[in-house]
C-alpha cells in the first residue's frame, strides 16, 4: 500500500502567525490568556498551556495582563470591554478575516442589508456580524437563501472558510431577491487551496485520512469534499484513532490535514501508518506522482528519498 500527502495540508498563514503572537505574548513575567481556544486542535491548545498561555472562555474570567484575540477574531465591542479592563490586547485576528469584517461594515454602511454566507455559530461569523452592528442576515444553505425577503440592495461577504461553489450558488440566489447585489467574495486561498488538493488526491486514491480538530469547520470540510469526490474519509484528530481495518485491501490512501493541524500531528499519523508496514509515502505534485521511502516532513516540504 502507497500513502499520498496531499500538496496542500495543514497550518495555514493566519494560523502560523496566531501562533507565533501568542507564543511571543507569553515571554513575559504577566497573565497571558487567548479568547477561547487559539486553533481548533487541542494538542496544540495543551502545547501552549505548556507554555503558561491559558485559555479564557470569557473576557470576564480575565482580571489583568494580556488577552490574545484568536484567528477567528471578535465583534468591536470585544476591543472596547478589553480597553476598559485595560488589558493589553494581542490582535492575531487573520488579516483574511479582518477583511471579512472591513468589507461587512463598509457595506452596511454603504446602505446595503448584509448578508454573511457561513456557518451561523462559527466564531468567524460571529465576529463579522459583531462589524456589521448584529444587523446582518446569516445564510448556510441555498435553502436558507431562497427564505430570506426581498431587499433594494445586498451586500455579501462569505465566511473565509465557506466552500467555493456553494458560496457561488447561494450568490446565484441571492441576486435574484434584490435589485442590486454588491458581493465581496473573502474565501480564503488557503481554504480553496486546501480543498483542491484534497479532492485532487481523493480522486487518485482509495481512501482518505482527514487530520485535524473535530470542531475544526475547516477539517470537516475537507473530509466533505473527498466524500463528495466519491473517496471514503475518515476525520481523525489524532494517529490513535487509527485502525488498521480502514486499510484492509486498500492499494493507496491520501492523508491531508485542515488548517489549524500542527505538523507534528500529521507526522504521529504517518508514523503509526508506517508502523502498520505502509513505508512508501510519497507526495502528490501536479500531475505527477514521486514514489519513494518519506524521510521527513517539516512545515509545507516533504522530504522523500526516491533514491
Ligand atoms: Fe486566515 Fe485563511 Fe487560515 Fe482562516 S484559513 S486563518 S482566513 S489564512
Amino acid at each position: 500500500m502507497k500513502i499520498y500527502l496531499a500538496e496542500n495540508r495543514g497550518f495555514c498563514y493566519g494560523v502560523k502567525r496566531a501562533i507565533d503572537l501568542a507564543v511571543h505574548a507569553a515571554d513575559t513575567n504577566c497573565p497571558v490568556y487567548t479568547l477561547g481556544p487559539i486553533i481548533h486542535n487541542p494538542q496544540m491548545v495543551d502545547q501552549l498551556q505548556e507554555m503558561g498561555i491559558g485559555v479564557a472562555a470569557r473576557l470576564e474570567d480575565i482580571a489583568t495582563g494580556k488577552v490574545i484575540i484568536r484567528s477567528h477574531g471578535v465583534g468591536p465591542e470585544i476591543y472596547c470591554q478589553a480597553e476598559a479592563k485595560q488589558l493589553t490586547v494581542v490582535d492575531a485576528t487573520c488579516p483574511h478575516v479582518k477583511k471579512a469584517q472591513q468589507a461587512a461594515q463598509a457595506l452596511l454602511k454603504a446602505g446595503c442589508r448584509v448578508v454573511i454566507v457561513g456557518e451561523r455559530h462559527h466564531p468567524e461569523v460571529q465576529s463579522i456580524l459583531g462589524w456589521a452592528n448584529n444587523e446582518a442576515d446569516v445564510v448556510e444553505t441555498p435553502l436558507e437563501a431562497q427564505a430570506l425577503p426581498y431587499h433594494s440592495r445586498l451586500g455579501v461577504v462569505a465566511q473565509t472558510t465557506f466552500a467555493a461553489a456553494e458560496f457561488d450558488a447561494i450568490v446565484a440566489i441571492l441576486q435574484g431577491k434584490c435589485d442590486e447585489c454588491k458581493v465581496e467574495r473573502t474565501i480564503c486561498t488557503a481554504t480553496d487551496l486546501r480543498q483542491q488538493a484534497a479532492v485532487n488526491l481523493a480522486r487518485n486514491v482509495d481512501s482518505m485520512i482527514i487530520v485535524g480538530g473535530r470542531s475544526s469547520a475547516n477539517t470537516a470540510r475537507l473530509a466533505s469534499v473527498c466524500r463528495t469526490a466519491g473517496t471514503p474519509a475518515y476525520h481523525i484528530e489524532s494517529a490513535s484513532e487509527l485502525k488498521a481495518e480502514w486499510f484492509a485491501g486498500l492499494q493507496t490512501v491520501g492523508i491531508t490535514a485542515g488548517a489549524s493541524t500542527p505538523d507534528w500531528v500529521i507526522e504521529e499519523v504517518y508514523k503509526k501508518m508506517e508502523a502498520m508496514n505502509m513505508t512508501d509515502v510519497v507526495k502528490l505534485e501536479t500531475g505527477t506522482i514521486v514514489t519513494g521511502t518519506i524521510v521527513g516532513v517539516r512545515h509545507d516540504e516533504v522530504f522523500v528519498d526516491i533514491g
